[in-house]
């Protein structure tokens, strides 16, 4: 896998005139800090040392375990994460950076990351209290501690409120009861953010549960699974599990926009992981067109060959913009996090971002692939394994038409939302 030129990316889109409205926005690109460059440098190292074991675990069709101890050694824990919690306060668009290395590796990265620091994490950071933060963080950041996200349930997952995990206030605890399907970090996670609805009430809200309480119980490994194989996935399920009145994360019923708080980050990683996937079907195509002969000459002469790459070369260039935007946009709105029309134009932002990084890194595999011939069908081919892992991307974190319908709604006015 070649090195990362981050510069030269960042160079290329300040060059082009025809970005002239959003210079503002496109010149902080340009004014990555030194430290900020070495810690993408140490997020290519760390990258270029888990390229190895992700293809193990993948043709072996598993978890693959050294991931987060990978990332723990060259300390990518905490990217977002404050520094007095021992993270690294990374912007946005340095962390997007970052996920889109993690993206030439594989969605699987992709996944244990955005999961651990983006949903998990950022969403502590954001919504805890002194005593949470100061007791999850610093662990989550060294590595010691995995995060997960539970949201999904077997009978809910574009419609969370509709969720049956129940949680009722007992003896001065809550008790929590039900099930979360289809977790990443499910069962190596050591604290979840996990929804339940108040049984008395109704309403939503976030917890942050240790997974050593009695009552919490890995229901299954989720092997099953199209691809992925190298990201942990599992169902999850609480028994009658008595968690302490300061697990609860945010206020008390809203709980939900914790959730969707949490998926507005999420998707801004899954995005700039889906750039990385394009970058790397670009680079494993453009060297194989180069050296595979058929009919007398190499492929990358055949034209028909010629438009897969123009295709994939497009399909990353009308991504990257997007997703940057979406983390420069974030950026701002954690400058004034009480802006509400912003928090909506990020929201809108970050769910273009992933629905057209996501569909163009699908496509671009399946081009990837074709123009690997048969060895691209092959589970031993890097294109292949990126057709099977970067699909999840168009279902988690909001479906593709989840993503349709909060962009047209956010269009047309809150009187047009077609669904609750
Ligand atoms: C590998 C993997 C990892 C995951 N990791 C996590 C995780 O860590 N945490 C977590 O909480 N969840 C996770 N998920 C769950 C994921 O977020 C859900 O699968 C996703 O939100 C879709 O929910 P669903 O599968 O229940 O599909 P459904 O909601 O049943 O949707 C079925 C279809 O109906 C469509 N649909 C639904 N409602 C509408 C509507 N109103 N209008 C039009 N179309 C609609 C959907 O777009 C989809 O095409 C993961 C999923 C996978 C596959």
């Amino acid at each position: 896998m070649k090195k990362r030129d981050f510069e030269g990316i960042l160079k290329i889109h300040h060059l082009d005139p025809t970005f002239q409205s959003s210079v503002d926005q496109l010149s902080k690109l340009g004014t990555l800090k030194k430290s900020e460059i070495e810690l993408l440098e140490r997020v290519d190292e760390a990258s270029n040392e888990l390229i190895t074991s992700e293809y193990e675990a993948y043709i072996e069709r598993r978890y693959n375990e050294s991931g987060p101890a990978i990332l723990s050694k060259f300390d990518l824990m905490g990217i977002p994460i404050d520094k007095k919690y021992g993270g690294h306060a990374a912007r946005p668009i340095v962390h997007a950076l970052a996920m889109e290395r993690f993206g030439q590796v594989g969605m699987g990265i992709v996944t244990l990351v955005d999961v651990h620091e983006f949903l998990g994490s950022l969403t502590i950071q954001q919504w805890g209290n002194e005593d949470q933060k100061s007791r999850i963080l610093p662990e989550a950041a060294k590595g010691t501690s995995i995060l997960a996200y539970a949201l999904t349930e077997p009978d809910a997952g574009s419609d969370p409120a509709s969720m049956a995990s129940t949680f009722v206030l007992k003896d001065g605890k809550f008790v929590l009861n039900g099930s979360k399907y289809l977790i990443s970090n499910g069962s190596i996670a050591r604290y979840l953010v996990v929804f339940a609805k108040s049984a008395v009430d109704g309403l939503v809200s976030a917890f942050i549960v240790d997974s050593k309480t009695d009552g919490f119980e890995i229901g299954m490994h989720l092997s099953e699974k199209l691809g992925l194989f190298t990201s942990d996935t599992a169902l999850l399920e609480f028994h009658d599990m008595e968690i302490s009145r300061d697990s609860l994360l945010g206020i008390q019923g809203k709980g939900l926009s914790v959730a969707y708080s949490a998926l507005l980050n999420g998707r801004i990683g899954i995005g700039s992981g889906c750039i990385g996937v394009m970058e790397d079907c670009l680079n494993n195509c453009a060297e194989r067109a180069k050296y595979r002969t058929q009919h007398g000459k190499l492929i990358g002469k055949h034209q028909l060959i010629q438009k897969h790459l123009a295709q994939i070369a497009t399909n990353l260039e009308s991504s990257r913009w997007p997703v940057y935007m979406a983390a420069l946009m974030k950026e701002d709105l954690e400058k004034d996090p009480n802006n509400k029309e912003l928090l909506r134009a990020v929201d809108r932002q970050s769910a273009t971002a992933k629905l057209v990084a996501s569909r163009n890194a699908f496509d671009s595999a399946d081009r990837a692939v074709q123009l690997f011939g048969g060895f691209g069908y092959s589970i031993l081919s890097p294109v292949g394994k990126h057709l099977l892992d970067s699909r999840v991307a168009r279902i988690y974190e909001g479906t593709d038409e989840i993503m349709e319908l909060k962009i047209a709604s956010s269009i047309l006015g809150k009187e047009f939302e077609s669904y609750k």
